[in-house]
């Protein structure tokens, strides 16, 4: 349910309402607006007569929230979320997308990571990604180099000043992969590993969460939910394609539509994927484009400095030359957006 204070409400009002809400073992999530504060507090109603609410000095109305995803719906939260960085990077809210670029898995050659780490870096990207746990659709492929990956990770964040993405598929892994992620991937095939989703709920740990192949809008936000609820405010959400009928072109159908519904359903940050959406390297700088202008907070592609020879994905990672190509066109797309004040529209669009 939602609580707004009146405008002018005090401090003290407004903690006598939490710590009330607390004690009946609800979750609350304060908004200090200009002028109103709002109050998002998830658990039994049952537990609160909304009449003995409203007998609290400084509250103004009661509502409930619709959406069955409390936490992650913009009815609990009017603001954007905007996920922070120590180093100052932020993705959300009215931030520039950012870029997350790096290969699929972490491969045994640690000077093609390197290679593709520096050209990120030199390019304006803010993020490097690849799997050192590899959720692989058949045994027989490459799983992965565990901690070694990690560790590469690590060596080409303190080369690069990049932060790192890596995925996590086993909450037995998490602590490891937290101790080197500066940010942990959920996989789309891991969306709705519950457990897991606890556990990260009880990290502080940034998180991006893949939308499931087959997971429609309400089942994703519901999957980020269970992040909230246990305690992990930190979610971005990641959209990667779903399946279709036709996998002979393109690996799956890149949903860009969701960024917008995302946008008006819920306060969080959405990034695309066009890598694993498409799985085609030529496909990957115009879905990019397409996903700043429909107003992603960010991109996420698979670059390798061989793509031919790359251990997984090769065919939807960019060769270093075409990824540099693609960050100047970006940056000159931005340009006009800025400049012609679109960006605004694109945001606001939704709500
Ligand atoms: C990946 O990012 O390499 C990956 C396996 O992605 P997804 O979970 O979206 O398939
Ligand atoms: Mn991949």
């Amino acid at each position: 349910m939602i609580i707004i204070m009146e405008p002018g409400a005090t401090k003290e009002q407004i903690n006598k309402v939490v710590e009330h809400l607390e004690s009946l073992d609800f979750k609350i999530n304060i908004n200090y607006g200009e002028v109103l504060t709002v109050i998002a507090a998830i658990g039994d109603k049952r537990l609160v007569q909304p009449h003995s609410l409203m007998s609290f000095d400084g509250v103004r109305e009661i509502k409930s929230i619709q959406d069955p995803f409390k936490l992650a719906s913009r009815e609990s939260q009017k603001e954007d979320t905007v996920v922070e960085f120590s180093n100052g990077v932020k993705i959300g809210g009215k931030n520039r997308p950012v870029v997350i670029a790096g290969p699929c898995s972490v491969e045994e050659n640690i000077d093609g990571l390197l290679e593709v780490a520096h050209a990120a870096k030199e390019m304006g990207a803010q993020f490097l990604r690849g799997g050192a746990f590899k959720p692989r659709t058949s045994p027989y492929d490459f799983q992965g180099l565990e901690e070694k990956g990690l560790k590469y990770l690590a060596q080409a964040r303190e080369e690069t000043g990049l932060l790192v993405v890596t995925e996590v598929m086993d909450t037995l892994d998490l602590p490891l992969v937290c101790d080197y992620a500066d940010v942990i991937q959920v996989g789309a095939r891991n969306m709705q590993n519950f457990k897991m989703l606890k556990a990260i709920g009880k990290t502080n740990k940034p998180v991006i969460l893949k939308r499931g192949p087959a997971a429609g809008i309400k089942e994703f936000l519901l999957a980020a939910e269970h992040i909230m609820y246990n305690g992990n405010p930190n979610v971005i959400l990641c959209e990667r394609g779903i399946k279709g009928f036709d996998s002979s072109y393109t690996r799956n159908v890149l949903d860009l539509a969701a960024v917008g519904v995302i946008k008006k359903y819920s306060h969080l940050p959405i990034i695309v994927d066009p890598s694993h959406a498409t799985g085609r390297r030529y496909l990957i700088e115009p879905m990019s484009k397409a996903a700043i202008v429909a107003g992603a907070d960010g991109i996420m592609m698979e670059v390798h400095n061989n793509p031919d020879k790359a251990w997984s994905d090769g065919a939807q990672s960019l060769t270093i030359p075409q990824f540099k190509r693609l960050m100047k066109h970006i940056s000159k797309l931005m340009e006009v957006l800025e400049s012609e004040d679109l960006t605004e529209d694109i945001v606001s669009y939704a709500k």
